[in-house]
C-alpha cells in the first residue's frame, strides 16, 4: 500500500474518532525491508521510522540520513542492555523500555549524556509468558521507579497476544496510562491501527502494510 493511502486510512480514523488531523504519529516500521522501499518511502515524504534490532539499525540508518533531513528513529523491538548504549545514541525514541534494569541503565546514560530519547514503558498486557514487557499489576510501582531515577517515560506501548481481539488490550493501556498521568500511546500495527486510533493511540506502528511483506530475519 502507498504511503499516501495509509495516510488517508490514517485521517480518516482520527476524523472517525473525533480527534484533530495529524494527532498520531504514523511510525514506518523499515526493519528487514530492502533499502530501496525504505528509500521510496522516504522519497514520499516519512520521516519517522521504526526498527526492531540496534546492528541493523545502526548499519542503515547513518548513510540514510544523510540523504534525508529530519528523519526521527523509534526503537520498537526488544533491547539488551550491552545495545543500551548504541541506541540512546541513534534513536529518537525507545518503546522497548520493558524491566528494571534496563531503567537503571537508560537512567545511568542519560545521566551522563544530559539528555536521552524519549521513552515508552512496553507492558504485557495479555501477560504473556513468552512476551517481554511490564506486567499490568507491576506497572504503577515500575513508573514510579523510573521516576524516582529521574527517568520520565512519555507513555506506554503494548503488543496485544496474536489471534485475540485487540480492543481490550487497547483500553488497558489507555486506563493504565491515564492513571499514571501517560499521555504517549503507541499502539496499532498494520492490521489493527484504526481500531488503535479509535482508543486514543498516538503512535501506530505500520510495517507490512507499508512496505509488503518482510523477509525473515536472518
Ligand atoms: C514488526 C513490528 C511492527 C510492525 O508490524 P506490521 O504487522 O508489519 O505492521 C509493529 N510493532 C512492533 C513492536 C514490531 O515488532
Amino acid at each position: 500500500m502507498t504511503l499516501a493511502l495509509i495516510q488517508s486510512r490514517l485521517s480518516q480514523a482520527e476524523q472517525a474518532a473525533g480527534r484533530p488531523a495529524g494527532s498520531v504519529t504514523l511510525i514506518a516500521v523499515s526493519k528487514l525491508q530492502p533499502d530501496a522501499r525504505v528509500r521510496d518511502v522516504l522519497t514520499a515524504g516519512q520521516r519517522v521510522f521504526g526498527e526492531n534490532y540496534v546492528q541493523e539499525a545502526a548499519s542503515k540508518w547513518p548513510d540514510l540520513r544523510q540523504g534525508y533531513s529530519g528523519v526521527h528513529l523509534h526503537m520498537i523491538g526488544p533491547l539488551q542492555s550491552n545495545k543500551a548504549k548504541q541506541a540512546v545514541a541513534l534513536f529518537d525514541v525507545i518503546h522497548s523500555l520493558d524491566r528494571p534494569s534496563l531503567a537503571q541503565k537508560l537512567a545511568n546514560l542519560a545521566q551522563t549524556r544530559g539528555t536521552g530519547p524519549a521513552l515508552f514503558v512496553q507492558v504485557n498486557t495479555g501477560s504473556e509468558p513468552q512476551k517481554a514487557g511490564i506486567l499490568p499489576d507491576a506497572l504503577d510501582q515500575f513508573v514510579a521507579d523510573c521516576r524516582a531515577m529521574d527517568l520520565h517515560p512519555q507513555g506506554l506501548m503494548c503488543i496485544p497476544p496474536d489471534g485475540q481481539d485487540p480492543v481490550p488490550h487497547f483500553r488497558l493501556l489507555r486506563d493504565m496510562a491515564a492513571r499514571n498521568g501517560l499521555h504517549g500511546l503507541s499502539m496499532g500495527m498494520s492490521s489493527d491501527f484504526e481500531a488503535a486510533v479509535a482508543e486514543g493511540a498516538t503512535h501506530i506502528r505500520v510495517g507490512s502494510a507499508l512496505f509488503g511483506a518482510r523477509p525473515a530475519p536472518a
